[in-house]
């Protein structure tokens, strides 16, 4: 055994090494590539990715897994050794399945679906990427075909980023949570206590934005040493093993938000990347659990840690001196308001916490549908303007503002989208868990102390990488299943609080 396992580590090790050099190309075409090397860049990345795939479905590495999975029945089925094997074995199969014409056919269509959607969102014209996602859609119903027999064609696509998940888990959840959260956003309209935003939308210079940014997630646990941050156009966290992690932040000098809650957001997703153990460093669980559990930790820090009253407490003075003039008259209880006002807006990206999740499961509907092939493409805009209507009671007026906003359909990706609600939910369910193990976590962040947060997001998430399928992780980390209860009620809870009903 000793012999099989060292030979596929240092095979994996050198798949993992050639998977952090390109995701390092990627990381520069984001930040610092001149625009003239997009085309030879995207030339490296292809070359690198086609190598990785190859090194990875090789025959070699299929037999070693064969091997290693009956020699695995002596070893502890929880040691990182057992874990690695059977993680790995999961995904060869998975990858061995799809059929390399599949692969090159996928990426030539789906280029063009770019171009198409760029140009139907410039000229809010749906028809114009029409052709093209139907396109999309029949080569991802045919990738879920490799995968026969399943539940529903659409567990599959939603497997790629939460592993073992089914959608009708996530149908039952979602089904638990959307009228919970319809309610509430009416009930936060009908409020008498409107809340009024504009000390947000002020003249903040960036350098300071950008400084008070850094001072914060310091402070969060965010290790300069191990990782960096930059300046991006849309905000991103990539990294090449759990030493170099690189976060990205884009700074508007009129609003505050965007900077500020982007910072903390991609710090979180930094933070669980710096946590992996470094027993699993060079091996493919030095990753996220999945999509849903990294999203989870995004948000916590960003929203149930950022936007909460006793981490403001202790970093609003800090705020002020960094902004006498636009903060310095304005008390604690108007900026708290101000950071949660919520809104029904149009754009998914600019959701408050409240809302958020209705734009979420508004997508996963009718991305089952079109998979199903229940709602015809062509009725696809008028359908998203009357589910918009009515889960958060606005008609986006045009297709740009509408169906056509999200950039992930014109990429093939599907069964993506429901990972940012799950992420919320499960970040509701560790913080129910946290609270009552540490009684004075509140009191902490009052003085400015993560430390016990982290520690105990360390012990429970960050350290096992993707050792285990997030549903198990979960478990161990909060001893239930995934539910939307803890979110709702947190929610509840807070935003009663804001608009007093
Ligand atoms: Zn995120």
């Amino acid at each position: 055994m000793e012999d099989h396992f060292k030979r596929l580590s240092e095979l994996l090790g050198e798949i993992v090494d050639l998977g952090e050099a390109a995701a390092l190309l990627g990381w520069d075409q984001e930040t610092y590539m001149p625009p003239g090397a997009t085309q030879d860049r995207s030339m490296q990345l292809a070359t690198l990715n086609k190598i990785v795939h190859e090194k990875f479905t090789s025959d070699e590495i299929g037999e070693l897994i064969e091997k290693l999975k009956s020699e695995m029945s002596s070893v502890d089925p929880d040691s990182d050794e057992a874990r690695l094997v059977k993680n790995v074995s999961r995904e060869y199969d998975k990858q061995r399945k799809v059929p390399s014409n599949w692969v090159a056919e996928f990426s030539r269509v789906t280029s063009l679906a770019q171009e198409a959607w760029k140009k139907a969102r410039q000229r809010s014209e749906f028809a114009l990427f029409q052709p093209d996602l139907i396109k999309v859609l029949e080569l991802r119903r045919q990738y879920a075909h490799y995968f026969a027999p399943y539940d529903h064609i659409y567990d599959p696509l939603l497997d790629d980023f939460e592993p073992g998940m089914k959608t009708a888990d996530v149908k039952k959840v979602f089904a638990e949570l959307r009228p919970k959260q319809v309610e509430l956003v009416q009930a936060i309209m009908d409020s008498q206590y409107p809340v009024d935003d504009s000390v947000l939308h002020q003249e903040f210079d960036e350098q300071k934005q950008w400084d008070f940014g850094l001072e914060v997630i310091k402070a969060f646990g965010f290790n300069f040493d191990r990782g960096r941050q930059d300046k991006s156009t849309h905000p991103f966290t990539t990294s090449f093993g759990s030493n170099d992690v690189r976060i990205t932040t884009r700074l508007k000098p009129d609003f505050l938000s965007v900077g500020l809650f982007g910072t903390l957001h991609e710090a979180g997703h930094g933070i669980y990347e710096q946590g992996f153990s470094s027993r699993l460093s060079r091996t493919p669980l030095a990753n996220g659990a999945s999509l849903a559990i990294h999203e989870s930790q995004s948000r916590m820090w960003e929203n149930l840690v950022g936007r909460n009253r006793p981490f403001w407490i202790g970093f609003y003075p800090r705020l002020q001196e960094y902004f006498p003039d636009q903060l310095g008259e304005v008390d604690l209880e108007t900026f708290y308001r101000a950071i949660n006002k919520v809104e029904r807006s149009l754009i998914r990206t600019e959701a408050d916490e409240v809302t958020y999740n209705l734009h979420i499961m508004l997508r996963f509907e009718l991305e089952l549908a079109l998979i199903e092939q229940t709602l015809d493409v062509a009725d696809l805009p008028q359908v998203w303007n009357t589910k918009m209507e009515e889960y958060l009671g606005i008609t986006p007026p045009n297709d740009a503002d509408g169906v056509l906003q999200d950039i992930h359909w014109s990429f093939g990706i599907f069964g993506y989208f429901s990972t940012y609600c799950l992420g919320n939910l499960i970040a509701g369910m560790l913080w129910e868990n946290i609270l009552s193990d540490i009684p004075d976590l509140e009191k902490q962040f009052e003085r400015g102390k993560f430390d016990a947060l982290w520690n105990w997001l360390n012990q429970k998430i960050l350290q096992h990488g993707a050792k285990f399928e997030p549903a198990e992780l979960i478990k161990r980390a909060t001893g239930s299943e995934l539910s939307a209860e803890p979110y709702v009620q947190y929610l509840n809870t807070k935003y009663g609080e804001i608009y007093q009903f």
